[in-house]
């Protein structure tokens, strides 16, 4: 299945290596406040250096506008990556030009240089090519460490690995490896669980696992407009109109295998100190709005996910960020950890719902990337992927 070479097959003695990360994470006052991604890099960081390489990472944070903006400086990652990897980590303000050249130029094995944010560069989303060009001359050979960053076809991501002999981290590897059985159904029941917000967030995906999976299971926010689609009145709840149509023809290609609430807990506005019932789905009064989904669909919920050998679970089943609406997303966790199955969850609020419930050492594999696992789960090829040497 994954194809690619790693940072197994290179040997990295010496080398100045450019390393891809995802170290976009948040910034709270000029400190790292989760440094999940960055702990996700560490694997691949590690071997490097035991390799007797020189490191030159680079990443992307947040959404500047193709020029510097204080607020998305990667500087407060070199302070805490420093921490983590126990000896200094250098950083220019820059990821080509004459700094960053003289900074490449002056590394010895061992040593660690992160530089600025890619997107402080309006080419870095452009690929251009003399921007990918500039930036592999600093090393000697690429690393991809960025799953999450994989769906983009960006200089950083794609455009340098043109330059330079380019491989997979441990971390890109690990991601394609638990992805990949998912994408494969390598084991069957294949238990497929969505929710979240939207539908039209992530349509591409639900129609390539309605037509995968042994059963698909929708809660959340998504599940609403399946409901609507089946004439059901939904009260204030969020529904997608424009969606309505698409979810008709899911339900109907799907058949028995796709299971929808029963019952949902609503409130009477969206907060977390909302007026709270539970009701069967065809009784959602009007101005109220269905935030979870209700205990039997719980049960049902549970029972499906029992008898699993694999599940891919994105999107939570409620608002699960109010302590009244988060119960169905809890009780799905635990029935998920509890499967024994072989479980893949992506997703930025999902992973968190799943860090919320404790329960994530018991998932076997927690994706970093949302978009880029979505896209890979659709079957889509990943840029990324794409562009490092094929074993
Ligand atoms: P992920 O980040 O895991 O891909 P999404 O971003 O698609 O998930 O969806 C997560 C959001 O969906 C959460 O903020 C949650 O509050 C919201 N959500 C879930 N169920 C509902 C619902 N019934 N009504 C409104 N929002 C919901
Ligand atoms: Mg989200």
């Amino acid at each position: 299945m994954f194809n690619k070479k790693t940072v197994r097959d290179y040997d990295f003695r010496g080398k100045r290596v450019l390393v891809r990360v995802d170290f976009n994470v948040p910034i709270k006052a000029g400190k790292v406040s989760d440094d999940t991604r960055i702990q996700a890099a560490l694997p691949t960081i590690r071997y490097l250096l035991d390799q007797g390489a020189a490191i030159i990472l680079c990443s992307h944070l947040g959404r500047p506008k193709g020029k510097p903006e204080a607020e998305f400086s990667l500087r407060p990652v070199a302070a805490h990556l420093s921490g983590l990897v126990g000896r200094p980590v250098g950083f220019v303000e820059s990821c080509i030009g004459p700094e960053a050249k003289a900074a490449a130029a002056r590394m010895r094995a061992g040593d660690v240089l992160l530089l600025e944010n890619t997107r402080f560069y309006k080419e870095e989303e452009k690929n251009d090519p003399a921007f990918s060009s500039e930036l592999a001359s600093l090393a000697e050979v690429f690393v991809n460490d960025a799953f999450g960053s994989a769906h983009r076809a960006h200089a950083s991501t794609e455009g340098v690995a043109h330059h330079l002999p380019a491989v997979a981290g441990f971390l890109m590897e690990q991601e394609l490896a638990y992805l990949g059985k998912a994408l494969a159904i390598s084991e069957r029941p294949f238990v497929a669980i969505l929710g979240g917000a939207k539908i039209s967030d992530k349509i591409g995906v639900v129609e390539s696992l309605a037509a995968r999976a042994d059963r698909l299971l929708i809660g959340g926010g998504m599940a609403n407009t399946f409901l609507a689609a089946q004439g059901l009145a939904m009260g204030d709840s969020l529904v997608e109109a424009e969606s309505v149509e698409k979810a008709k023809g899911l339900l109907q290609r799907a058949g028995e295998r796709l299971l929808l609430p029963t019952d949902v807990v609503i409130g009477d506005k969206f907060e977390a100190g909302a007026g709270r019932q539970v009701v069967a789905v065809n009784a959602i009064p009007a101005g109220w709005r269905a935030m979870d989904i209700g205990p039997q669909t719980v049960e049902a919920f549970t029972r499906a996910v029992k008898g699993a050998k694999l599940i891919v679970w994105n999107g939570p089943m409620g608002v699960f960020e109010f302590p009244a609406f988060a119960g169905g997303t809890q009780a799905v966790a635990q029935a998920v950890a509890d499967s024994g199955a072989t479980s893949v969850i992506g997703g930025g609020d999902s992973v968190a719902a799943v860090k919320q419930a404790g329960l994530a050492d018991r998932i076997t594999h927690i994706s970093t990337g949302g978009g880029a696992s979505l896209e890979f789960l659709e079957g889509r090829t990943l840029p990324g992927v794409a562009a490092l040497q094929d074993k």
